[in-house]
């Protein structure tokens, strides 16, 4: 018998490869699914990760070329580079539904499931050298090596004073002041040894957390957590429990029946995983878990965009090593090794930055239920405001609704007020920023010590430069975009792609010297509230203004210790923060996101509203709104200020089902791009041809066009979408047609299933 492993090859560049290899006898049992190998490739080598691993009987005279079987030996696997595989049984399984639901390559989708740094053939363990006096000499040698090399003496000295008679290399070389060389003599007078110590990077490690007690549940928490314990106990017998939707409004405290269902699974000896938008955005909810578990500190992992790459590789090493059971991340955190999981939480599910927009284009929360199925595990998904494929999915019965409808200690949910800018505008003879009635608000907020924050959705001075005289708006040189003016830099930027360049005094088109601003951003509204409330301490939160790793948790530190009066943000303030001297929260503009060519743009703004909207009034003291805005009368305006999700899902869902928009149909959209224009075109177009040939059944397809932002970092951009209520079918269908096809090389075409992203 022969031992015969199916390798995928790494990197390999459009379409997957993958080989079938003899796993040497002395391998045999070390060699296993999920584990990363080197390979013989061609005439090089290779890496590669094991997908199947099976037993083959060998027929090394076997006659050529019969039955399509293998006709020659095969090459040996050359080495096998982890100890342990990297995927689970259960995550391997994920991997191939991922690539089929999203029509992602299989490598790609590993990419995604195994951070870099784990990937990188290096051991990536971070080590520092450490020197350890292993012989301690008695006085009259010392003594006598005083006299021979005092620097030698005083350095052992030093160390025998030291805990555990050692110290860092670079802390003595270094703060110390001892030279490297008296070190070097006496590791070879055999006095100390210079040794590698394993370090472990921990992106907490210089933060204190306290630990914080379980709070009494009030009933309705009671009840979601124990339904959710009992779910995760369920999901150990036959029949996997269904998801479960946790609808709670702002301020319901859904962390804390997270925190507690959580503390029970490990307990049992069972790990979970929690889902958060972006932690970097959600400091607050990262402190929260690491808060509860703070005295198994070790067992609690992180996993976010901004750890470096070492952190990363550390965090997750953590998780493979059975060490840590609860793993806290973004949308990646989904595919982390955990063994043995009970309960996976998706916080904020209905938030879009779990939907990834390189390939594999996934959704995470999609992505956590069919991982709850194959590990039998409890699965919960969190929203004040619910994705409407989550809400219908609620209503048809494939997932439990568990609902949270009081704020915590019965605070009230704040009273909005919604302000017609058109009057305002009126009222102004221009644009103005702030309505009277906004302006009342924060002034008396100041006058009571209370906190306000305000929030704008643009970052940057003035929306953008306009020419009255020729009606010229200045557009990104790299993409179909208007520049924002940032004062500071004095620049037009495209938020898009980056692109900066000098504002012009002039119209570059017509002459005309009348060029002006038009619109405002947050660095426009930081400069007029400094204006009009003197005195005021205002902070400004914005990519802009957060360039470094700690700015955000600082600025919100300052603004949680009463430092701050007022604070202004982009969507970097809208979630998950919690405040509870903040009695006033401004929406300036209310509009941005409404009118932008996309079936969910109301649905966005809706969810917006509440959950900004949401951060007011947390504490004592009852909280208002005001929300700015020129269609006051906008369904998604209206069921926001009365807070009522139910009634604005139940008619934006009507709608969906007539105009056969998903949560009814799922929806790919295939895209092509190139730098030239009718290449992309042309490429589409031919694809679209032969999608529309043999279409099956129940599929619908959109006539190619170009995309709303038709150029974006100087790629030209055209689209189409496919829908079907069947998932298989579409799928199916888009790959079998794509599958044989090649485009120019210079042409991109992708497909993004159940697409966030219309533009
Ligand atoms: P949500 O995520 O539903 O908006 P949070 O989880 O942020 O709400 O909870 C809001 C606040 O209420 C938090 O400060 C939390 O610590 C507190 N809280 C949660 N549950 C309770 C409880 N049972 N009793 C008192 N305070 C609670
Ligand atoms: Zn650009």
């Amino acid at each position: 018998m022969q031992l015969v492993a199916t390798v995928l090859i790494d990197g390999a560049s459009s379409k997957d490869l993958q080989f079938d290899y003899a796993v040497p006898a002395e391998w045999a049992g070390k060699a296993k699914p999920g584990m990363r190998v080197r390979i013989p490739l061609r005439n090089r080598q290779a890496i590669g990760t094991i997908t199947a691993v099976r037993e083959e009987a060998d027929h090394p005279e076997r006659p050529a070329g019969r039955g399509g079987k293998r006709t020659f030996a095969l090459k040996p696997i050359a080495g096998v580079l982890d100890e342990a595989p990297l995927l689970t049984a259960p995550l391997l399984k994920l991997a191939e539904w991922i690539s089929g639901y999203y029509l992602a390559s299989r490598d790609s989708t590993l990419k995604a499931m195994i951070p870099q740094p784990v990937r990188s053939e290096e051991k990536g363990e971070k080590t520092r050298k450490n020197v350890r006096l292993v012989y301690e000499p008695d006085l009259e040698t010392l003594e006598s090596l005083k006299k021979r090399a005092p620097k030698q003496a005083e350095l052992v000295e030093f160390l025998i004073s030291r805990p555990g008679q050692q110290g860092l290399l670079a802390d003595l070389t270094g703060l110390s002041g001892f030279g490297r060389p008296s070190i070097t003599a006496l590791e070879k007078a055999g006095m100390v040894v210079v040794e590698d110590e394993v370090v472990t990077r921990d992106p907490f490690a210089d933060e204190v957390f306290v630990q914080s007690a379980p709070m009494a549940l009030n009933p309705e928490q009671e009840r979601s957590r124990a339904r959710i314990v009992a779910a995760a106990a369920e999901a150990e017998t036959e029949r996997p429990p269904r998801p479960i939707l946790l609808f709670g409004v702002t301020g319901s405290g859904k962390t804390e029946v997270y925190l507690q269902a959580i503390q029970r699974v490990v307990d049992e000896g069972r790990g979970a995983i929690v889902l958060v938008p972006e932690i970097s955005l959600t400091p607050q909810t990262a402190d929260q878990f690491k808060k509860r578990f703070a005295a198994m500190q070790d067992q609690v992992a992180i996993l976010h965009s901004h750890l470096s790459a070492g952190e990363r590789h550390d965090e997750w090493r953590k998780v493979l090593r059975r060490e840590a059971r609860i793993v806290i991340g973004a949308r990646s955190a989904i595919f982390a090794p955990v063994e043995n999981l009970g309960l996976i939480v998706v916080d904020e599910e209905h938030e879009n930055t779990y939907k990834q927009e390189s390939p594999p284009r996934y959704q995470a929360r999609d992505v956590a239920v069919v991982r709850g199925h194959l590990e039998k595990c409890a699965v919960v998904l969190g929203s004040a405001t619910p994705s409407l494929e989550s809400w219908k999915n609620a209503l048809t019965g494939k997932y439990e609704r568990l609902d949270l409808t009081q704020r915590v200690d019965d605070r009230e949910l704040p009273l909005i007020r919604v302000i017609d800018m058109r009057l305002e505008t009126r009222k102004n003879r221009g644009l103005a920023i702030l309505s009277s009635k906004l302006r009342e608000s924060i002034e008396s907020r100041l006058a009571d010590r209370q906190q306000v924050i305000l929030f704008l959705n643009r970052r940057g001075f003035a929306r953008s430069l306009i020419c009255p005289e020729c009606g010229l708006v200045m557009e990104c040189r790299h993409c179909s975009l208007a520049l924002t003016y940032h004062r500071e830099e004095d620049k037009l930027i495209c938020h898009l792609c980056g692109y900066a360049q000098v504002t012009p005094r002039k119209c570059p088109e017509c002459g005309g010297r009348a060029i002006s601003l038009a619109g405002f951003g947050t660095e426009k509204v930081e400069a007029v509230l400094n204006e009009v409330f003197k005195g005021a301490r205002i902070a400004r939160i914005d990519t802009d203004t957060m360039r470094r790793k700690n700015d955000l948790k600082l600025t919100l530190n300052a603004f949680k210790a009463g430092k701050t009066d007022i604070l202004i943000g982009t969507q970097m303030i809208a979630k998950g923060l919690h405040f509870p001297n903040v009695t006033l929260v401004g929406i300036l503009n209310a509009d941005i996101g409404l009118h932008i060519p996309d079936f969910r743009a109301s649905e966005r703004t809706f969810q917006l509203l509440t959950q900004v909207a949401g951060r007011a009034g947390r504490g004592e003291l009852k909280g208002e709104v005001v929300v700015q805005t020129f269609t006051p009368h906008a369904p998604a305006v209206q069921f926001a200020r009365h807070h009522d999700y139910t009634g604005f899902a139940e008619q934006e869902i009507q709608l969906r089902e007539r105009l056969e928009f998903p949560p009814f149909r799922h929806l790919a959209m295939i895209t092509s791009r190139s730098v030239h224009r009718e290449r992309a075109e042309f490429s589409l177009q031919t694809l679209h041809r032969r999608m529309k040939r043999h279409l099956p059944d129940g599929l619908t397809i959109t006539e190619p066009l170009p995309s709303p932002l038709i150029r974006s970092h100087d790629q030209w951009r055209f689209q189409f979408s496919m829908r079907g209520a069947n998932a298989k079918r579409l799928t199916g269908h888009i790959g079998g047609v794509l599958g044989p096809l090649s485009f120019p090389e210079d042409v991109i075409v992708t497909v993004d299933m159940d697409a966030h992203n219309l533009s």
